[in-house]
């Protein structure tokens, strides 16, 4: 049997700001493996959400690794910044980097796990230069920019595609296959069976009608009969 670790990072992108540290404190009880954080820079994305700041915030109120997805232009401005502000991993997307490997090479300088990512439209292939030097790779499942958008089935084939690459590579170290966009009860499951072992959710987790741990025990719930079968 498959015992491997499945991980749930639920993004903060749909908390409840006034209650932030609270929220999370309720997804690490519940027993969430990372906080997902959504940084949006208003330029590679129109939308405009969050910067170190909040990952700071982030830090005093949780111990969990915070897993920080910058949909920003230029991000190797930026890294410092959030890793003082006690990032874990840093992720960042091929689309905005040109030298894809130094500012991965930038990342680990920092003491933080390398992600990349990629946009719906943007081939798997564009990976293959980062591998070597990732512990996460992120496949969007939706379209960048806003909380709530619809899961694109289109996508579930990329993952698969990734799950090769990622499979072929035989790596030495865990590297995380992670999906983010429109993760729920109903999408999960066969992103799982296309091989993603990193589920973000967001609208899933935070507006669960029964509550955080409701929607966290959903999820698990799926993964972990998923890993008996
Ligand atoms: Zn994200």
């Amino acid at each position: 049997m498959d015992v491997k670790q499945q991980i749930l990072a639920p993004s903060i992108l749909s908390a409840d700001f006034t209650r932030l540290g609270e929220q999370i404190a309720e997804c690490e009880a519940a027993g969430a493996d990372w906080i997902h954080v959504d940084v949006m820079d208003g330029h590679f994305v129109p939308n405009l959400t969050m910067g170190p700041f909040i990952v700071e915030a982030c830090r005093r109120a949780t111990a969990l690794p915070l897993d920080v997805h910058l949909m920003v232009e230029s991000p190797e401005r930026l890294l410092e910044a959030f890793a003082r502000a006690g990032a874990n991993h840093l992720t960042v997307h091929v689309e905005a980097c040109p030298d894809i490997e130094a500012t991965l090479q930038q990342i680990k300088s920092l003491g933080c796990q390398a992600g990349v990512t990629l946009n719906p439209d943007t081939p798997a292939s564009a990976l293959l230069p980062a591998l070597p030097w990732v512990e996460v790779v992120l496949v969007l499942t939706v379209p960048p920019g806003y909380s709530g958008q619809a899961f694109m089935p289109e996508m579930v084939p990329k993952v698969a595609e990734v799950r090769r690459m990622l499979d072929a590579c035989a790596f030495k170290h865990p590297v995380w296959l992670e999906v983010d966009g429109g993760i729920s009860a109903t999408t999960l499951p066969e992103v799982r069976r296309a091989g993603a072992d990193a589920f973000v959710a967001a609208h899933a987790i935070f507006n669960h009608p029964q509550g955080i741990p409701a929607g966290i025990r959903v999820l698990r719930n799926i993964l972990t009969d998923q890993q008996a079968r």
